[in-house]
This record gives structure tokens, C-alpha cells and sequence, in this order.
């Protein structure tokens, strides 16, 4: 289309020079309303179509479908940039490639290139799809940058190459806006959606920006950002209603320690460039250096990439549905003048047109710094990168030991690092390091490189500092989790080496993991396998699927000369059984061993669950990456809604029943139909809780995650108590660290698990247990292996994991997040063995 056209655009360039400029489409044309205005919203569908008759129409403008999103709706981009740019799109990619890497460029290649090359800005729209207003923006900044020709957008098309993602979550728009519109003119006009606003995890989407678990996360990153390395990314999002009208940075203490310094200062810069080029249009309510920090990587991979990242915040409406805000009703904060917010806002009517006109200012004020000081970026840019492959303190690498427990999840590891643009090596023989010596095979992650920081920051452990407004005030506490140790949350060993040495080795391409194998046997009574990876789980989810027998073993047993721990997964044979293990170790690293004869010894017989999992109308995250995690290891369930549970009779239907991180209050008492529509206000009631009683007195089981546990220790009195519940923050807070935990490995809840684990702990309990076997317990000196703790000593010889008998049920307290984020791989399988052993039963093989 665009190709073709060429022609007909020189040919009104030099005739009817706003021919061609009238034909690019006013976002008006294609939603039928401007803008930002009251109580509408485009959806989905129109700003894709927006964006792409856009693309079709304007020689500014090229947009891609950089892939489908999780629900299979066009994920796309807009770059936007001058007419002569376009046509040297891949020149400029390839110098922000070389700028990246200073290895392969000389300085004078690279001044070159700095002086040639264009500042990239990438921004994000609208993350949190309820923050709607920069996606309706994106629109109009689009059109603007189109078809303008004064000099200042002249300038920003020239110096500037703009990558718009006008909908980070465009499944999440869609749900949105359909939910508004359906809502409009009713009491509910604004109000809250009964569900998450991505399939998965909801709001938790803007913390997956070092794990990339999600499909967005990987098509940003692999599609967008590893293309084009930006130099500035803006993320746009919306906050509450009663606090300033926009936030820009500079963000507070504590920047994470391997982001450039450099970074931290441009990030500054460039937030009081917003805010003062607001504040001189008369945009007031502007506020810098208060709330958010730049410690967790789960928000910032570009900070570990070479380019800031803004965070901008404006403040909300009732999605598109003004408000009217007196001054009185402001937080105290923002009403004063002050250094943060130095021209503050009178209160008065706010409306989405608001909120479209602060994004507005706010990006043209990014793109106007961008343009102005282009080279100051780019050549930014290649110094940190420059710093980075030259880094000469230690650690000098990092090494992923080849003989793991858990070998595939090991590779899964590594590939999150790869996506994150890390190198890793494999070593062609044996080496010396630290003074140990390795073998040939050894994965290798030399620090010096260019996102050496990226893989540092994933692998080290944290140690958040301890910062006080002045010497003898309260601690400050982190405003997110603190640590991110990926080994510790996936159960990976790696050894940090501090000096330099040398061995061959060779750069590794996407690491894959080893295909598992099958014993050949000529009778055999069955197969065994082991228990110590999650891949482990996966092979017995497929046999039960196939119809199998399959037991663990209740306690050790010889196979020849080697002990075969409890927990061993043991299969019977039956026609057909070789063919489908074949089947299985293709894409599983499962190693399945031939057993001749019976074992004469106590296993649990394992029988396919039937799983539930409670989803109530809250849109709970917890739930959301539950099902995730559980849909990843192929475990069949359901979801249970509370009119289920209402009608009771549970048994029928559930053999186990998983209730995720929600307080209790919430499960029984759901929301108030002041809030939203009554075909989703109300909880379980008196009645569900009566019926959950009666489901695990006849049998079936109840997983309770994190501080559900709450819910049966109250309702079902439990000889269980949460020892940390009644502690407030100042004695204990432990905001998202990794700890140490014991084991008791022949429980058959931690099959396959050491004596020693480590666990995320997050607004958590700590159990003491009368009566019922504590299955995961904290030592008796401080647990901390990454993060920060305050009130260690609350934590001494707790539990973590209780096993209470109930009737002829059970309940299964896990007292921490064990699928925190899809990340915490290393735990799993505490969720995943707590569902088999629940109806599994114990008897003589
Ligand atoms: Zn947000």
C-alpha cells in the first residue's frame, strides 16, 4: 500500500502539499468521538484499527503486529519517526545494536554512529488496562506526530525514532471497556470489574520484567525492546484520585545497586524536564520524589538495558466518568507547595480528558528532551554499555553447575537470562576457579558483558539497605519485595567465582535441555522415576492422564546396590507403557528406570484429582497465578465460584479443593453490591463455610496459600495458630524475601525435596501447631537469605507447612507463596505433592 503510493506522495508534495496529510485519518474518523471525552472509550479493536489505517496512510507511521497476546488479540507497535527515517529503519537498529555491544565497535566507529544515530523512546501505554487514559492518548500523539509540521515536531520526527505500543494489555482494554460500557448509567457506572484485567495476573503484569513468564512481557522485550535497545522508555500508568495529578520521577531511595548511576541521573533529568515543561503550560498537581523506588528488577528491565525508565502516574477518574474533588478532600501531601510539587492543585472537576491531556504534555516532553539532547543519549548509552564490558571488579562470573537436582528447571533459568540478552558459556574441558576445580560442561556467566549487571542482580543475593530520613528515625520500609535471588526462588545451584580465570569455552545459542531417557527391560513389574523435579511431576500427570497405576514409595527400597529414597514414583506396566514413556522423556528431562520385580514396601497409591480452585469476585491475582502455574504443569482443575460452594454437596465433584491467598473476611463476605452488580457481591457465606467443613470431614482435602490460612484456623478451629499475626510492622515486616527453611523430606508432602530449602515469604504466617505435622519449619537463628528481615526472632522453629487431619480429610496449610509469580519453581512441587497426597492412599504394594 504504502510502496505504491510513493508516486502519488512526491507527486502531492509538490502540488497539494496537505493532500496527502488530509488523508490521514483523525482518530474521530475511526472511533466517532474525540478523544477523551466524557464517558467514552475506545476499545480494543478501534485502536488497533486506529493505528492501522494510520499506518496505511501516513509515510511517518509503520505499524507491526509484533505477535498475538495471551487471549490471541494483535499485540502491536507504532514507529513512529520522519519520512527519511522510515526508510533507514534498519540503519539506525543496527547502530543501537553496536552501541549495546562496545566490543564491536571502536570509539571512533562509535562517535560516528553517535553522531548519525537517533534517540529511541519507547512508550508503554496504559500496562494496567483500568489506567486507560494513555491508550486513548496514544491515539491523538500518533495523529499529532502525522501530520504537524511546525518545527518542534519537525524536530522530534527528526532526531527521535518513537516506538508506541499504544496497549501494553490489549486482552485487558477489551475486558475494561466492555465492562464499562456495559455499566453505563448504571450505579455501578466506573466501578470495579468482578475479574483480573489480564487472563493470568492481573495488575502483577508489571511485575514480570525479569521472569517474562507472561506472552506481553515476551513479545516487548523479545519483539520491541531487544530489537531496538531504547534510550528512554516511558511507562504510563494511572493512580488514585486524591493525591497529586501526575507523578514523574526522580524516584526515591534505593535504586537497585547494579543500575548505572548514570541511569539514575538521567531518570532524575528527565523527570523534572516533564515536570517543568507541565508546570509552564500550568498543569498543576505535578509531584516528584515521593513513593516509588528503583529497587526490584520486576518493573525495571530497562535500567539493566541501557535506558531509564519513567514511570509516569496521573491521577484517576472512574475510568472514563468524571469526579469532582474538593480541595479539603486532597491528601495532605500534595495541598502545600513544596520542593515535590512546587505548584500544587486546587481540587475541582477531573476528567479522562484530564488525564489524556497530562499524558499528552508528558510524552511530547519526553520526546521534545529526546530530540534536543539526542547525543547526550546515545553516547550515555554506549558508556554504560562500555563500563559494562570492561567491568574489571568482582565477581568475575558466575557458574551453573551442570550436575543439578533439577536440571530442567536449571535450563529454564538460563533461558530467562538469555531472553534478558545474557551470555552463557559452556566450558569445553575442566577448569580451576576460586580454587575449585569444575568440569567440562560447566555453564559460565562471565560479568563482563554487556548486560553482565541484568544477570548479577538475578543471581546474587539482595541486601536491601536500611535507610532512615535522619539518624535515630523509624526504618523506612521497601514500598514492593525486595529480592529476587532466581537460583534460591528456583532451586539452582551456582557458584559465584571472584577471581579471573581462564578455560576454553564456547557461546552458547538458546541452552536446551537434555532429552530424559527409558531403560530398556524385557518383563519388567514397572518403571520408577525420581521425585526431585518439577519435570518429575509432569511425567506422572501425563501417565495418571493415560490411565496408569502409579504409587510413590512410602518408605526407602534397594534396587540392586542403590537405595531408592520414599517418594520414588513407581508406574506399573501395562501394554503400551514403553511407547508412551518414550513419548514423554521427548520434551521432558525424565530419567525412567526398569524395576524386574515388586517392591514388597508402603506406597501411596495416586489416583487422578479432581481439583478445584476457589475463585472468588475479588479478580485475585493470587488465583490468577495459580492457575497459571498450575496449567504449566499440566494439572487438570476447575475453578469452584461461590454459588458451588453455596450449594454445597462438594464431594461429588471435588477430591481437592485449593483456596489461594485471600483473607478470610473476603471468601465469606465477597464485596457489597454497593460495589458491584449482585450476581457477584457476597461470598461463600455461613453456608459455604458449613459446606467446606462438611467436604473435608468426608474426605476431601483443603489447600490453603500463604494467609488463607487464616480462614480454616478461625472457622474450624484449628489446633493451629499463626504466631506473627498480632505483630505490627515496627516489630516484624518481612516485605518479599527469600528464607531458609527444614525440611522433613518423608513427609510425602515434600517428597523429593533436601533437608534444606528456601522459601519467598510475603505477608505470611508462621504456625504453631498443637496438633497435625509441620512439614516445612523455620531454624532457630535468622532465616534470611536475600532481602531484608525485621523480627527474625518471631520466626524461630515455626512452621511453614502444616498437614492437620480434619475428620477423614485434610487441611494443608502453606503458609507462604508457593507459586510466588510463576517464579518460585523451587517450591512447586510442595502445591503439587499437597494435591496427589490429598486423596492418595497408603497401602502395601
Ligand atoms: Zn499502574
Amino acid at each position: 500500500m504504502k510502496k505504491a503510493n510513493v508516486g502519488m506522495f512526491l507527486l502531492s508534495l509538490l502540488f497539494l502539499s496537505n493532500f496527502v496529510f488530509s488523508q490521514v485519518p483523525k482518530p474521530e474518523d475511526i472511533i466517532g468521538f474525540k478523544v477523551g471525552e466524557d464517558r467514552k472509550v475506545a476499545d480494543m479493536h478501534q485502536i488497533v484499527e486506529y493505528f492501522n489505517r494510520l499506518g496505511e496512510s501516513s509515510e511517518r507511521v509503520t505499524v507491526k503486529e509484533v505477535g498475538k497476546t495471551t487471549m490471541g488479540n494483535p499485540f502491536i507497535v507504532a514507529i513512529i519517526t520522519s519520512e527519511q527515517n522510515q526508510n533507514n529503519l534498519e540503519k539506525y537498529q543496527k547502530y543501537q545494536q553496536l552501541l549495546a555491544d562496545p566490543r564491536k565497535i571502536t570509539d571512533v566507529e562509535a562517535e560516528k554512529i553517535i553522531n548519525d544515530g537517533k534517540a529511541i523512546v519507547m512508550i508503554n501505554c496504559s500496562i494496567h488496562a483500568s489506567e486507560i487514559g494513555a491508550s486513548q492518548m496514544s491515539m491523538e500523539l500518533a495523529y499529532n506526530l502525522a501530520t504537524k509540521n511546525d518545527p518542534d515536531t519537525k524536530e522530534i520526527l527528526n532526531n527521535v525514532i518513537l516506538l508506541l505500543v499504544p496497549m501494553h494489555n490489549p486482552d485487558g482494554i477489551q475486558m475494561v471497556v466492555d465492562w464499562y460500557k456495559k455499566n453505563l448509567g448504571t450505579r455501578y457506572e466506573g466501578g470495579r470489574m468482578p475479574w483480573l484485567y489480564h487472563k493470568y495476573v492481573g495488575h502483577d503484569n508489571n511485575r514480570d520484567w525479569y521472569m517474562f513468564t507472561q506472552v506481553e512481557s515476551r513479545l516487548t522485550v523479545e519483539g520491541i525492546h531487544n530489537v531496538w535497545h531504547p534510550q528512554i522508555i516511558v511507562d504510563m500508568h494511572q493512580m488514585g484520585s486524591r493525591g497529586a495529578r501526575i507523578f514523574v520521577p526522580p524516584f526515591v531511595d534505593p535504586y537497585e545497586p547494579n543500575i548505572d548511576p548514570i541511569l539514575e541521573q538521567e531518570v532524575g533529568m528527565m523527570g523534572t524536564f516533564i515536570a517543568t515543561e507541565l508546570t509552564a503550560q500550568g498543569k498543576a498537581g505535578v509531584i516528584h520524589s515521593t513513593g516509588f523506588d528503583a529497587w526490584t528488577p520486576a518493573r525495571a528491565y530497562h535500567h539493566y538495558h541501557g535506558g531509564i525508565r519513567i514511570l509516569t502516574e496521573v491521577a484517576s477518574v472512574k475510568l472514563a466518568t468524571p469526579i469532582e474533588i474538593k480541595f479539603d478532600e486532597l491528601a495532605k501531601n500534595v495541598i502545600q507547595r513544596s520542593v515535590k510539587i512546587p505548584l500544587p492543585w486546587k481540587g475541582g472537576k477531573w476528567t479522562l480528558r484530564d488525564i489524556v491531556d497530562y499524558d499528552y504534555s508528558a510524552a511530547m516532553a519526553v520526546l521534545t528532551n529526546a530530540a534536543r539532547l539526542r547525543k547526550n543519549w546515545l553516547n550515555n548509552f554506549y558508556v554504560i554499555h562500555k563500563k559494562a564490558v570492561t567491568r574489571k571488579e568482582p565477581p568475575f562470573s558466575y557458574l551453573i553447575l551442570k550436575n543439578q537436582r533439577d536440571l530442567s528447571t536449571a535450563v529454564k533459568m538460563m533461558n530467562v537470562l538469555q531472553i534478558g540478552g545474557v551470555e552463557i558459556n559452556k566450558a569445553e574441558e575442566s577448569f580451576w576457579a576460586d580454587g575449585s576445580r569444575y568440569p567440562e560442561g560447566t555453564y559460565i556467566v562471565y560479568m563482563a558483558q554487556p548486560y553482565g549487571g541484568f544477570a548479577k542482580t538475578l543471581l546474587e543475593r539482595q541486601v536491601y539497605p536500611e535507610i532512615r530520613d535522619y539518624p535515630g528515625a523509624p526504618l523506612k520500609t521497601p514500598y514492593d519485595v525486595v529480592a529476587h535471588t532466581l537460583p534460591l526462588l528456583m532451586g539452582v545451584d551456582v557458584v559465584k567465582v571472584d577471581s579471573p580465570f581462564v578455560v576454553k569455552s564456547v557461546l552458547l545459542n538458546r541452552v536446551k535441555k537434555p532429552k530424559g531417557t527409558v531403560e530398556y527391560a524385557e518383563h519388567p513389574f514397572g518403571y520408577m522415576w525420581s521425585h526431585s523435579t518439577n519435570d518429575d511431576i509432569v511425567a506422572l500427570n501425563r501417565l495418571i492422564k493415560k490411565g496408569y497405576e502409579v504409587y510413590w514409595a512410602a518408605e526407602d527400597f534397594k534396587k540392586g546396590d542403590s537405595v531408592n529414597p520414599a517418594g520414588t514414583m513407581i508406574v506399573k506396566f501395562k501394554y503400551g507403557l514403553v511407547d508412551d514413556l518414550q513419548s514423554i522423556v521427548k520434551d521432558l528431562y525424565v530419567n525412567f528406570k526398569e524395576l524386574d520385580n515388586k517392591p514388597e514396601i508402603k506406597v501411596y497409591e495416586l489416583k487422578p484429582v479432581k481439583l478445584g480452585l476457589y475463585k472468588s469476585w475479588t479478580a485475585s491475582m493470587d488465583e490468577g497465578w495459580t492457575r497459571w502455574v498450575l496449567e504449566q504443569y499440566e494439572f487438570p482443575y476447575r475453578s469452584v465460584y461461590n454459588k458451588d460452594i453455596r450449594k454445597g454437596n462438594l464431594n461429588q465433584n471435588f477430591d481437592v479443593i485449593i483456596f489461594p491467598d485471600l483473607r478470610d473476611i473476603t471468601i465469606v463476605n465477597g464485596i457489597s453490591d454497593k460495589f458491584i452488580p449482585p450476581e457477584y457481591s457476597g461470598g461463600i457465606g455461613e453456608v459455604g463455610v458449613k459446606n467446606i467443613k462438611e467436604f473435608i470431614e468426608k474426605g476431601g482435602s483443603l489447600i490453603t496459600l500463604n494467609s488463607c490460612s487464616e480462614f480454616p484456623i478461625k472457622r474450624f478451629y484449628l489446633p493451629v495458630e499463626n504466631s506473627v499475626r498480632r505483630l505490627n510492622r515496627k516489630k516484624f515486616f518481612i516485605p518479599g524475601s527469600i528464607l531458609k527453611v527444614l525440611i522433613d523430606p518423608n513427609h510425602p508432602i515434600a517428597y523429593g525435596f533436601k533437608r534444606e530449602g528456601a522459601i519467598f515469604y510475603r505477608r505470611s504466617p508462621a504456625f504453631t501447631v498443637r496438633k497435625g505435622k509441620s512439614v516445612v519449619k523455620y531454624p532457630v537463628h535468622n532465616p534470611l537469605l536475600s532481602g531484608w528481615i525485621n523480627g527474625d526472632n518471631y520466626l524461630y522453629n515455626k512452621s511453614a507447612l502444616v498437614d492437620v487431619p480434619f475428620g477423614d480429610g485434610k487441611i494443608i496449610l502453606i503458609g507462604f507463596p508457593v507459586q510466588y509469580r510463576g517464579q518460585a519453581h523451587g517450591t512447586f512441587k510442595f502445591l503439587f505433592n499437597s494435591i496427589y497426597y490429598g486423596p492418595a492412599e497408603l497401602k502395601k504394594m
